[in-house]
């Protein structure tokens, strides 16, 4: 069996024409994928990015935003994905909506595979983001961006004077939320379902020290409240079965994220947790592939940050393919795999 570089119709993958190999093809339509393309495209490099089949990422889940730079009377988070879509196609970027559902990373050039596609990429950039894990009530979905979010850095300037809001969870994240929250309302409420915290001793310290903080142990938010937006939470006792309303203006989920990268398990390395591990220049333990935003970074979770990710790794593919690595890659796939031939370039001539 032959198996084609590029340019070719492969037996092994299915349909492929010489339009198929990219210089850069990013998975992943977020601040860090958009960023990514502009960059690429700029570069005058061959670029498409697979936007998924829900394009836009996390933002499209939001009302304002208000910390991204340049907009000073903030912006809508739907907006601003549609400004960054505009600007990557402008910029020459192909958009494919479609997700990527599986990909090799041991041939070169790299595959990345779709509903009814098969693209070939020199160098790769995943962008996948994550999503935040919801309570699953209807009501939370309904008040999503009124009232409800999963981002306290990012949504709650929005509630500064109101008298109380309520952060669901136990870990780190839901302690770094409530500590946030407490400069700006008058009263935080941690509804957190066991007796005690998942938290790191120092987080547990700071909280427990700042008499803003209050506290409803073995209890779950079992329904949100309002017609328009937020006005309470009612919770109930998981050890008795009491079930009682907080008024509250907004409601933080903390309760975790998962990293989309499901269709990557057993490609590349990732963490514990599911995310993948980068080195300084954002390259994963594939040579040429690259992550950029909240698919590796569980830190800051920034729109900004995901586009200035999303930068780097442009800027790292575009010194990779510069640097000539491709045509060194293809050398060592082709001597580790003799069976490899190069594709002619009428792809015709393989039916
Ligand atoms: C409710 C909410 C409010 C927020 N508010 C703010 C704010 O005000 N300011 C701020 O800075 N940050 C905010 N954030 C955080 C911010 O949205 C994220 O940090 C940022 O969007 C991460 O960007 P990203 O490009 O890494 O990934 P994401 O935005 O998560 O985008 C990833 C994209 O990849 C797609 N994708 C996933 N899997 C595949 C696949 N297999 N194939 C193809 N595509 C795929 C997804 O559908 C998604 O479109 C908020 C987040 C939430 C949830």
């Amino acid at each position: 069996m032959h198996i084609y570089l590029c340019g070719a119709t492969n037996p092994v993958m299915g349909l492929e024409t010489a339009d198929s190999l990219y210089d850069i093809v990013i998975i992943g339509s977020g601040p860090a994928g958009y960023t990514a393309g502009i960059y690429a495209a700029r570069a005058n490099l061959k670029t498409v990015i697979i936007a998924g089949v829900t394009p836009g990422g996390q933002l499209m889940l939001t009302g304002v935003v208000e910390n991204f730079p340049g907009f000073p009377d903030g912006v809508q988070g739907p907006d601003l994905m549609e400004n960054m879509r505009r600007q990557a196609e402008s910029a020459g970027v192909e958009i494919v909506y479609d997700d990527a559902v599986d990909v090799d990373f041991t041939a070169y050039p790299r595959r990345i595979i779709t509903s009814d596609r098969t693209f070939l990429a020199k160098t790769v950039i995943i962008a996948t983001g994550a999503s935040p894990k919801w309570l699953g009530l209807e009501s939370e979905r309904r008040l999503l961006g009124r009232g409800v979010s999963s981002c306290a850095t990012c949504d709650g300037p929005l509630f500064k004077g109101a008298r109380c809001a309520v952060v669901v969870g136990g870990g780190d994240s839901a302690m770094e939320y409530a500590l946030f929250l407490s400069k700006l309302v008058e009263k935080v409420v941690v509804v957190h379902r066991r007796d005690k915290l998942r938290a790191s001793k120092i987080m547990q310290d700071r909280v427990f020290s700042e008499p803003k903080i209050e506290f409803v142990w073995n209890s779950v938010v079992v329904d949100v409240l309002g017609s328009e937006r937020v006005e309470g939470v009612k919770v109930r006792n998981r050890l008795t079965g009491e079930e009682w309303i907080i008024p509250c203006s907004a409601v933080f989920v903390a309760i975790g994220h998962a990293p989309n990268t499901e269709f990557l398990r057993g490609k590349l390395e990732l963490d514990e947790e599911g995310y993948i591990k980068v080195n300084s220049s954002l390259e994963t333990s594939v040579r040429g592939v690259f992550a950029a935003g909240d698919v590796h970074d569980k830190r800051y979770r920034q729109a900004i940050t995901a586009a200035g990710f999303g930068c780097m790794a442009a800027m790292e593919a575009i010194r990779f393919i510069e640097e000539g690595y491709p045509e060194r890659l293809e050398q060592e796939y082709r001597a580790g795999h003799p069976e490899v031939v190069s594709g002619p370039t009428d792809p015709s001539e393989n039916f």
